[in-house]
């Protein structure tokens, strides 16, 4: 287990997009799909802010 620089607990996951590792500062719930950074900016919705 890892932490980021704002030392949240990360969790390491495959893309399910693309297949590449990556980690997510939440726990995955197994339900939705997880997405890495490049892969995350592509899915999030356009009227979100962050
Ligand atoms: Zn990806």
């Amino acid at each position: 287990m890892s932490e980021d620089k704002f030392g949240r607990e990360m969790h390491k996951v495959t893309c399910s997009e693309c297949g590449k590792e990556t980690e997510v500062p939440f726990k995955p719930d197994g339900e939705r799909p997880i997405y890495c950074r490049d892969c995350y900016m592509k899915h999030k919705k356009p009227s979100g802010n962050y």
